[in-house]
């Protein structure tokens, strides 16, 4: 099936987005959704999130798979069944990681070791998961439950986080090493070329691969239908812009790709539409920074904003990306001139400096 030049009607056009596919692959099958390249979709233990997609791509006389699910037996089983049926006998030669969230590289050491590689990743990617999976930097959980608290979060909620949260380590092991990739490379699969398409603010060198010859983009999480990339600010890096950085790279997407592309999200369904998609990602977080300077009158911090902008009853593994987004808003508020941020030892707050009447626009700034 080759999807450019053998169009067919979209099985559902959902909050103006099409949807090629009406269903997703059965457990242990893969689906073709454009010539030679199959989808995989493979069960996640976050709440909310459901399943991660995975991907395989006839590369010459082998297969190029990008991502590697989360670590837990049934996705194994999976996996290794979809190897056997999709693989026409031929190797993985190759794969290549979105980004380091456990669901996307989980499995890396367990892939490598099967097919004998190393993962193609950016550096950042790499440096982050490697730091994670001993339980430091983004996943050391006393110094994220410590800032969480600073930033205004009642006590039973920072007990609920610490409790509940679920350990990075859980979910992945590495490989030994890896092989680096860099924005703009060009990654030849097959007889396409696939360009590296770096984006920020959910993963700090997170990589999309976009082929514009066959109009069709590997998005990873940076771009989602249905449900929206979460962008948050950890206590590694308190000062980050995360929304900013996102919208930024929304931009370079609605700049470089080309309308009709067919973008396959890690999570949830193929769609169309993706300039639509963007403009509404604009929407979306400008309504949530609108939300903040409604609720915060004079001054706030992102504790007091958990019930203003998230559903109530959020677990443990929740609290801590409820945070992450509330903070990351708030910074992108600094940014922007409406907010200036009061940083002591013990609290993290916000004070409002723009005009009572000043709105955010919905713009890629
Ligand atoms: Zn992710």
């Amino acid at each position: 099936m080759d999807a450019q030049t053998n169009p067919k009607p979209p099985a559902a056009v959902i909050d103006g987005l099409e949807f090629p596919f009406s269903d997703y692959p059965a457990p242990g099958t893969a689906t073709e959704v454009a010539d030679g390249i199959f989808w995989i979709s493979t069960p996640v233990p976050f709440v909310g999130l459901k399943q991660v997609n995975l991907w395989l791509l006839r590369d010459g006389d082998g297969w190029t798979m990008i991502d590697c699910g989360y670590i837990r037996d049934d996705v194994r089983a999976q996996i290794t069944g979809i190897w056997d049926n999709v693989l026409e006998g031929r190797p993985v030669t190759r794969l290549i990681v979105t980004h380091f969230h456990p669901d996307h590289i989980g499995n890396s050491g367990w892939i490598c070791e099967r097919w004998g590689l190393r993962p193609r990743m950016t550096q950042g990617e790499w440096l982050t998961a490697n730091l994670a999976v001993m339980n430091r930097h983004t996943d050391h959980v006393q110094s994220r439950g410590s800032f969480y608290r600073r930033h205004g979060l009642d006590e039973a909620r920072v007990q609920r986080f610490l409790d509940g949260v679920v350990l990075y380590s859980d979910g992945v092991t590495l490989p030994p090493n890896y092989k680096r990739i860099r924005g703009d490379d060009l990654i030849p699969i097959g007889r396409d070329q696939w360009r590296v398409m770096i984006g920020e603010g959910h993963a700090p060198e997170h990589v999309s691969l976009y082929c514009p010859e066959r109009r069709i983009l590997v998005a990873g999480d940076q771009i989602l239908p249905s449900i929206t990339t979460n962008v948050s600010t950890w206590h590694v890096e308190p000062e980050l812009d995360a929304v900013g950085v996102f919208l930024k790279t929304c931009k370079t997407f609605l700049d470089v790709l080309h309308p009709d592309t067919l973008i396959l999200p890690s999570h949830r369904k193929p769609f169309r539409n993706v300039q639509h998609r963007l403009r509404q990602l604009a929407v979306h977080h400008a309504i949530r920074l609108n939300v903040i300077l409604d609720k915060a009158g004079a001054e706030t911090c992102a504790g007091d904003l958990i019930d203003v902008m998230f559903t109530p009853g959020l677990d443990g593994h929740q609290i801590g990306f409820a945070m992450g987004e509330a903070i990351a808003h708030l910074n992108h508020l600094v940014t922007l001139g409406h907010m200036r941020m009061i940083e002591t030892k013990a609290q993290i707050r916000y004070q409002r400096i723009s005009a009572k009447e000043k709105r955010v626009e919905p713009n890629f700034e």
